[in-house]
């Protein structure tokens, strides 16, 4: 669901998103510490709404309704992705396991103003294989923010994923994108992990954009499960998700979702 034109935000407007992109990371932060064998996704659900109500912020996962109506909406402050999940995974009572890796995601609502961004980590001891694409993925986003400047465009974003990925011979997933954010959560433009440099929408000063980078160690292809929700990879292989909230400025990239 996208609305809303692509209105840059002015200087006020960015540190009200920052504020808001603060109390994300403080969140993520305090489930990150969390992780560990023997523990639920539905624990880490209750430690960052805890730490998000406890700052003053609103859950913004929590209640969004399915595309299909016959979907329940979703039930969490966070998605728990574990392994080959990519994307929107329910918290419950799935337990984490040694050699696991989880993808969290997150969004907060303060003072109005959206923030959204995710991390993918290690429980335990991971494989190497696991580990790679983490490092892969973390850098994929890394890049992206790097080619996220004043007279650049959206496609320089996802040109920049695309090289990373693919001379690394992983596979990026492109049913699902980055966006920009503000007011609602998921506004103009689409952020594609792949495209061609200088093409889309042009990257103004006060553009602020969710990045997000989702890759995959085979194929790109995405099944869902019964609960309508948490998408997986269709050949069950791993999958990584990293995401900041970026804002375009005339100093350059900056990073919205970290703790201060
Ligand atoms: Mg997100
Ligand atoms: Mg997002």
């Amino acid at each position: 669901m996208m609305s809303g034109s692509i209105r840059p935000k002015t200087a006020e407007e960015i540190e009200a998103m920052g504020a808001s992109g603060r109390v994300l990371a403080g969140a993520l932060n305090a489930i990150e510490a969390a992780v560990e064998p023997g523990v639920t996704t539905g624990a880490l659900n209750e430690i960052a709404e805890t730490y998000i109500r406890d700052h003053g912020g609103i859950p913004s996962f929590l209640g969004v309704p399915a595309a299909d109506p016959g979907i329940e909406p979703f039930p969490g402050a966070i998605c728990a992705s574990v392994n080959d999940a990519i994307v929107h995974g329910i918290p419950g009572s799935a337990v984490l396991r040694e050699g696991d890796i989880i993808g969290l995601d997150c969004g907060v609502i303060l003072d109005g103003w959206h923030s959204d961004s995710a991390r993918t980590l290690a429980v335990g001891e991971i494989s190497p294989d696991a580990s790679r694409l983490l490092d892969v993925t973390r850098a994929a986003l890394a890049e992206a923010i790097g080619a996220s400047v004043a007279g650049g465009h959206i496609g320089d974003i996802g040109a920049a994923v695309q090289k990373l990925v693919e001379e690394a011979g992983l596979t990026i997933v492109r049913r699902f994108v980055g966006h920009g954010i503000g007011r609602t959560m998921h506004e103009s433009p689409q952020v594609p992990n792949f495209g061609r440099p200088g093409g889309g929408p042009a990257l103004l000063p006060g553009t602020t954009l969710a990045i997000e980078p989702m890759v995959n160690i085979g194929s790109a292809g995405v099944v869902f499960d019964d609960d309508g929700w948490t998408a997986r990879t269709d050949d069950g292989a791993l999958s990584a998700h990293f995401e900041h909230t970026v804002a375009i400025t005339d100093a350059g990239p900056r990073i919205l979702t970290e703790a201060a």
